[in-house]
């Protein structure tokens, strides 16, 4: 195309290869104005620079004596100029040339001296028509290469929307979920940083906790600029009021010296759907200067698509899974959980030969509570206890209601004796607080059995259980408000100090 709009402006560049003066002056002639002849003597014809670099003439003239002399590398170069249409001219001497041979030699046509103006004019005419051919063929051939462009395109995106949705479903954790999503949306946009927020509410009326994802620990004005953006997208896409928030980092690897900030580059903050409901939000910060195509920006909207679903069912199955491992009432852990755990602790400790204690708490005359105070101010006690035990354990150990008044710890890599100290410690802090519940202030008392296996002592689910209800019975028995240790008779303390 650019080529016709030079052609239209200025004269068409016509080659002359070694033309006597009167060819060229017949050539000029016949060809009339809008063409300029560029004659090169037989003795300076075009060199490989000329053939390759400069304008390209449209068509070269040239007479079967000049090219016979050429050597064959110098015809082969010129036959490879495909753009320009070379012109034999054939004088009355030359020995006649069939056509055949003509076009073999990478002619278009031949023309026999004199050169007459109908001659030249009929040359050009064929000239002009094959080239026109030409450029429709050429045109054409951009088209078919565009197409196959397109459809390579639209397979490269369902080959991305493929990973996208194997990534996404390969995993009911959010955090691997968004660090899979940026992994494969890096795929079709530089993506430096992907952090998201969710937020769960019931009602429209109530106000959301939002749940934070941020790439990676980073420095705290970083993380603060975060926790802003994410909050005000949730206020705004969200359907009712937010409050708190809670940060989860999904990179923990990650260096904080490599955080990004929302403004260091182009940042794209997208709502997550599930039916009416927006639910969370995906902030993308990308490579400024990117820009994606139509079709793309319809992929990437569909890979978000997955990506939300995929993420609304690890909430939904974060949800269910905590409703089913807690206790409804304290909020900590249930029998259920407990007992699960106890079978993977006692596993582990046959291969590592670890220590491993259990307390078993049950609170005295819990009934009395009950009956004196209302079962509602039983109720409080009871949540009262588990926050308790939460606060004195460590997240690797594990406390849950065993059932009515009763709980249990499991206190891996715990010695005998470091479990006593503890219970002591939960005895005394249960001992120690003041309950009230509508004007009345009470407190309750605990007593705690203690069991242990420590080093390699062999021991089997029931065994542990057993041994520290026992332990319990006794300091029941011993007058309540005390901690026994399995196998110590009748003393609330370890023999081993
Ligand atoms: P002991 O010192 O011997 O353990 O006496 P106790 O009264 O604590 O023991 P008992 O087993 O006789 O009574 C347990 C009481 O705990 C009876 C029951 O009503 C109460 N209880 C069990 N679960 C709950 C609960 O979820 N809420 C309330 N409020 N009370 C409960
Ligand atoms: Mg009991
Ligand atoms: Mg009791």
């Amino acid at each position: 195309m650019a080529k016709m709009i030079k052609r239209s402006r200025r004269p068409e560049l016509m080659w002359g290869l070694g033309l006597d003066k009167t060819l060229a002056q017949q050539i000029e002639k016949g060809v009339g104005p809008g063409f300029h002849l560029r004659n090169y003597p037989a003795d300076s014809l075009p060199n490989d620079r000329d053939l390759t670099h400069d304008e390209k003439p449209s068509a070269a003239w040239i007479p079967w004596s000049v090219w016979t002399s050429f050597p064959e590398f110098r015809r082969e170069a010129y036959r490879n100029q495909d753009s320009t249409q070379r012109i034999l001219i054939q004088d009355h001497g030359d020995t006649d040339l069939e056509m055949e041979q003509v076009l073999a030699e990478g002619f278009l046509t031949v023309v026999r001296t004199p050169l007459t103006r109908p001659k030249i004019q009929d040359v050009m005419f064929r000239a002009k028509e094959v080239t026109s051919m030409y450029s429709d063929i050429y045109r054409m051939t951009e088209e078919i290469m565009l197409e196959r462009e397109l459809l390579s395109r639209k397979t490269d995106q369902l080959l991305f929307l493929n990973r996208i949705l194997a990534s996404a479903t390969e995993s009911l954790e959010a955090t691997t979920i968004l660090a899979n999503a940026k992994e494969t949306l890096s795929l079709v946009l530089p993506v430096k940083v992907l952090n998201a927020a969710f937020w769960n509410r019931q009602q429209a009326s109530e106000v959301a906790d939002v749940e934070i994802f941020l790439n990676g620990k980073m420095p705290p004005a970083t993380e603060s600029a975060w926790v802003e953006h994410l909050m005000a997208s949730a206020s705004t896409m969200g359907s009712g009021p937010v409050n708190g928030f809670q940060v989860v980092h999904t990179d923990p690897a990650r260096r904080p010296e490599y955080a990004h900030k929302p403004d260091d580059g182009r940042l794209v903050t997208m709502p997550l759907t599930a039916g009416n409901e927006t639910f969370g939000c995906l902030a993308l910060l990308c490579e400024p200067g990117h820009r994606l195509g139509k079709d793309q920006v319809e992929t990437f909207r569909s890979a978000i698509n997955h990506i939300g679903l995929a993420l609304r069912n690890a909430l939904t199955f974060k949800e269910v899974k905590l409703r089913a491992d807690r206790d409804g009432l304290t909020r900590i852990y249930n029998r259920h959980s407990f007992e699960e755990r106890l079978v993977y602790e006692i596993k582990r400790r046959r291969r590592y030969n670890h220590d491993l204690s259990l307390l078993m708490v049950d609170l005295d005359h819990f009934k009395s509570v009950n009956d004196t105070y209302g079962h509602k101010a039983g109720d409080m006690v009871l949540q009262k206890v588990g926050e308790i035990l939460t606060k004195t354990f460590r997240t690797t150990d594990l406390a849950a209601r065993y059932g009515g008044e009763e709980f249990v710890v499991l206190l891996p890599h715990t010695s005998e004796e470091a479990a006593w100290k503890l219970a002591e410690r939960v005895r005394e802090n249960v001992e120690s607080c003041k309950f009230s519940f509508e004007d009345n202030v009470f407190t309750v008392t605990a007593s705690i059995g203690v069991a242990s296996v420590e080093g390699g002592a062999l021991t089997s689910d029931d065994d542990l259980i057993i041994k520290a209800d026992k332990a319990l019975y006794q300091a029941k028995n011993n007058g309540r408000n005390m901690v026994v240790v399995s196998g110590q008779p009748s003393s609330s303390q370890p023999a081993v100090q």
